[in-house]
């Protein structure tokens, strides 16, 4: 349920409302946007009576939300959030380029990869220290190794560090990662969410390999709900009948959820397409598509990766690719 206030209501009188509803086991989100100030229920509001409310004189209107989700839907928080990751920015108009490697292999890897990025344009560097493999035998990640080679990364080229946990055991380990990964594999992975929720970072949850739009935005709705707002969601392709390209870039999740969520999007497409040549185009579909940001694999050898070498691009790729996104940006800037 949303409660729409009148335009200049006194504090007081808005004070006065949201204790009363919070007296009544109501969790109460208020959200004071450029042109209207919206209080955001949570809960069972079953026994909330919406002629009561529309009848109170600071009240202009007062809607039931049908969706599930509620602190994720852009009824609640009509402005875009934008989330702070040391010192980078995303949503709202500013634009994130997250790039790095599928996972972290030695110091000279990250250390150039980083430092190429960068200096292509890259706002934040991603690395895998924790992979969730399909085979059990491959390459594994690095683990806490990993995590401390992009902290070391993160202080030669001021990057922020965005990384993948796989379980809430590894918590302790994810303390100075600045945006914590959710995998496709465990968007569902509820008790992590949960977990998640209870910190107060970024987090970045990937579209799982078959799950729907509000299936996402359910998973940004468990982290959010335990507190932790600093959601940022992923399309990274799904899976589909076709087999030319790894999965299947949903470029209309971005419209969609853009339209239902305030959250910040990102796509990933090197994921969705699994070949570094179609990764360039993909990225160009999304960003005119209104992407806040995208996710990009970067080796600096990607012949001998150790993991998603063909689908990732060489600093040089990176580089004109960083080129070609800015003057889409600029061509559909509102
Ligand atoms: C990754 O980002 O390296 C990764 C494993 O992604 P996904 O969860 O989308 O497969
Ligand atoms: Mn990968």
């Amino acid at each position: 349920m949303i409660i729409t206030l009148k335009d200049k209501c006194p504090q007081q009188q808005i004070d006065h409302l949201t204790g009363w509803l919070e007296r009544q086991g109501i969790g109460v989100h208020l959200s004071r946007g450029k042109f209207q100030t919206i209080i955001g229920l949570i809960g069972d509001v079953t026994r909330v009576d919406k002629d009561t409310l529309e009848g109170l004189d600071i009240v202009e209107r007062v809607i039931r939300i049908s969706e599930p989700f509620k602190s994720a839907n852009r009824k609640f928080h009509p402005d875009d959030t934008v989330v702070g990751a040391g010192g980078a920015r995303i949503g709202g108009g500013h634009f994130a380029l997250i790039a790095g490697p599928c996972s972290v292999e030695s110091p000279e890897q990250i250390l150039e990869v980083a430092r190429r990025v960068k200096a292509a344009g890259a706002t934040m560097l991603r690395g895998g220290a924790f992979k969730p493999r399909t085979s059990p035998y491959d390459f594994q990640g690095l683990g806490k190794e990993g995590l401390d080679l992009l902290l070391l990364a993160r202080q030669e080229t001021g990057l922020p560090i965005v990384s993948e946990i796989m379980n809430s055991s590894q918590l302790p380990l994810f303390a100075d990662v600045d945006v914590i990964q959710v995998g496709a594999r465990n968007m569902q992975n509820f008790d992590l969410l949960r977990d998640l929720g209870k910190m107060r970072k970024p987090v970045l949850i990937k579209r799982g390999l078959a799950n729907t739009v509000k299936e996402l935005l359910m998973s940004a709705e468990y982290v959010m709900a335990g507190g932790n707002k600093e959601v940022i969601l992923c399309e990274r392709g799904i899976r589909t009948f076709e087999t030319y390209t790894r999965n299947t870039l949903d470029i209309s999740a971005i419209p969609v959820i853009k339209e239902l969520s305030h959250l910040p999007v990102v796509a990933d497409p090197s994921h969705a397409c699994g070949a570094a040549k179609y990764v360039v185009p993909l990225a160009l579909g999304a960003v005119a598509a209104g992407a806040d940001g995208l996710m990009v694999e970067v080796h600096n050898n990607p012949a001998n990766a150790r993991c998603d070498g063909p689908q990732s691009l060489t600093p040089e790729q990176f580089d004109g690719l960083t080129d070609q996104v800015r003057r889409i940006r600029e061509v559909v800037a509102p």
